[in-house]
């Protein structure tokens, strides 16, 4: 079984200061707890991914990126490779998000460039499908997300499963306090696991871990983690507090037991 995985995505939200104390409010609780059954990941933007990874050294918490450059180097002014990612000791970076894909127009094949990227310099992508709300009232979601695999993960070898994750989030529920029911979710997810066994095969589509992202919070984390196929949660809003963020990591230990 794999480890329930609660990853926050910080966005442009968080400056050192702010980062400074809640990696403070958070090491020792963290390191109070038997964290065997639960990953955490917290996702920071650029400028503070090392000094972080510095403040919760030794410390269950793995650092990563929320983007990357399809570009190995080169003039490219702004844009960060996933060479520098790894050369920090990363292992993991957000990829495909749907602000991304909204805001600068990221296309399915984008989105796979930089996510072979990723794994060619050894960092695990967590791949972002998800449809809009245009989409879902449409009728069109199982369309969406199966077109938004076959676009971004087309002749990408996963030898191993622990290689990727896939975030499950719906746009209308981004940021909305619109939460999918875990009947909604659970839905979506079955659909990706059947994909990765037609795709890769049964072992690849049980162990990948699929996590759902769209206002998750405290409130309704354990209802999401009930369903058989969810694996975790990539949190916003509710991963920038450090007592929710605590409080989250403790119903992932709870539904485990
Ligand atoms: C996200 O940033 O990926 C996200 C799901 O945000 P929120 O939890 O705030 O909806």
């Amino acid at each position: 079984m794999s480890k329930i995985v609660i990853a926050g995505n910080w966005k442009m939200k968080k400056g050192l200061e702010d980062i400074r104390a809640f990696c403070k409010a958070i090491v020792s609780s963290l390191m109070a707890r038997d964290m065997a059954g639960v990953m955490p990941i917290l996702a920071p933007s650029y400028p503070f991914l090392d000094l972080m990874q510095g403040e919760l050294k030794g410390s269950p918490v793995k650092i990563a990126a929320q983007d990357v450059s399809s570009h190995p180097a080169g003039a490219f002014t702004g844009e960060v490779s996933a060479a520098m990612l790894s050369s920090l000791g990363l292992e993991y970076s957000i990829v495909g998000h749907s602000e991304r894909r909204a805001h600068h127009d990221e296309s399915n094949e984008l989105v796979r460039e930089k996510l072979l990227m990723l794994m060619d310099n050894g960092i695990k992508p967590i791949l972002c499908i998800g449809e809009t709300l245009l989409q879902r009232d449409g009728g069109s979601t199982k369309e969406v997300i199966l077109e938004q695999l076959d676009g971004c993960l087309r002749n990408v070898n996963i030898y191993n499963a622990e290689n990727i994750m896939i975030a499950y989030e719906p746009v209308w529920a981004i940021g909305t306090g619109r939460t999918a029911t875990g009947e909604q979710a659970q839905e979506v997810h079955r659909i990706i696991r059947s994909w990765l066994n037609n795709t890769y095969n049964q072992a690849i589509a049980d162990e990948i871990v699929i996590l759902y992202g769209g206002s998750v919070k405290p409130e309704n984390l354990a209802g999401l983690l009930a369903m058989p196929d969810i694996d975790g949660g990539l949190i916003g809003g509710a991963s920038l507090q450090a007592d929710k963020y605590l409080k989250m990591i403790d119903i992932a230990l709870e539904s485990r037991k």
